[in-house]
């Protein structure tokens, strides 16, 4: 990943009147106002992302299980669990550990599932699935790279595992009474994916959005890719997407992406569910979309 130029910080509510129109999806020709991401201020590494986070109940059955900065979700039932994001291969003792300090067994996940084919959501996806004997669902387009292990003899290599069902854009993930659904929410990787479920909490019922990832990592690829020549186009009919999902709860493979350390502090004092937050989904769609055309304006400038 190269490093962004910083110029300066515009807000998101400006952001929001500019591509928020439901109109046809629209690349701007405009030079963009320089974009910083909120999380980009801070330097992430390993070493502070994979270090313990409170597990904790984010919604009805609905539990986070993972790191410091890689997010897992664990979707509980009485026939069995559904696990999003293994995480790195050595976060899954950790999530493992926040699986049991809820008082749930690791061995009773039967589905796991991946927000997308990097190695800080899914390279421990073999040994949790060695640890648990559970199936592992894939999207389609992220299913090669899983099989592989990522690009032999790199570093974001990772230990590659068998899918045991791939996945399809709207395919239907159900367990136990939970229904969630898989969108394919391309661009970040082929197969990024955005899952979709209604969750129920004092007697009402709410839809969750567990968002894959939004963000270019590079906006280098995003001309001439080979590799992945349909990067653009795939991203524009993503913000589409995801402009039009429901989202009363705002989930993602990323706590820093929907605010989680903000949101984990209010839990337990007074007040509504502090993971209840359709406008900070909203905003943070807009900021990824807004993100994207500046980052892209950014190269053609010659950067
Ligand atoms: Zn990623």
């Amino acid at each position: 990943m190269r490093p962004l130029l910083i110029l300066s910080v515009i807000a998101v509510c400006s952001a929001a009147s500019i591509y928020a129109q439901p109109a046809a999806p629209r690349v701007p020709t405009e030079p963009l106002p320089p974009i910083l991401l909120p999380w980009e201020a801070d330097v992430h590494t390993k070493e502070v992302d994979n270090l313990p986070y409170p597990a904790h109940r984010v919604v009805g059955n609905v539990y986070y299980v993972g790191t410091a900065g890689y997010a897992s979700f664990l979707i509980t039932s009485d026939q069995g669990h559904i696990l999003i994001n293994p995480n790195f291969d050595d976060s899954v003792p950790l999530v493992q550990k926040n699986v049991e300090q809820l008082g749930f067994r690791f061995q009773d996940i039967k589905i796991i599932l991946i927000s997308h084919a990097h190695g800080d959501h899914c390279a421990g996806t073999a040994r949790a699935k060695e640890f648990t004997g559970a199936q592992v669902m894939v999207m389609d387009r992220d299913v090669e790279v899983m099989e592989n292990g990522g690009p032999k003899g790199t570093r974001v290599a990772f230990p590659p595992v068998k899918v045991g069902r791939i996945l399809h854009d709207m395919d239907e993930v159900s367990l136990g009474g939970n229904r969630l659904v898989a969108h394919l929410t391309p661009g970040h990787t082929k197969g990024n994916t955005t899952y979709t479920m209604q969750a129920q909490e004092g007697g009402k019922s709410y839809n969750v959005v567990i968002l894959g990832s939004a963000g270019v990592n590079d906006a280098h690829q995003l001309f001439d890719n080979k590799a992945y020549p349909d990067m653009l186009p795939d991203f524009v009919r993503t913000f589409e997407l995801l402009k039009s999902l429901p989202c009363d709860i705002f989930l993602a493979s990323h706590g820093k992406f929907y605010g989680l350390a903000g949101k984990y502090a209010k839990l337990g004092k007074a007040g509504p569910n502090p993971f209840i937050d359709p406008a900070g989904y909203r905003a943070h769609v807009t900021l990824m979309e807004q993100a994207l055309y500046y980052k892209m304006d950014w190269v053609k400038r010659g950067n």
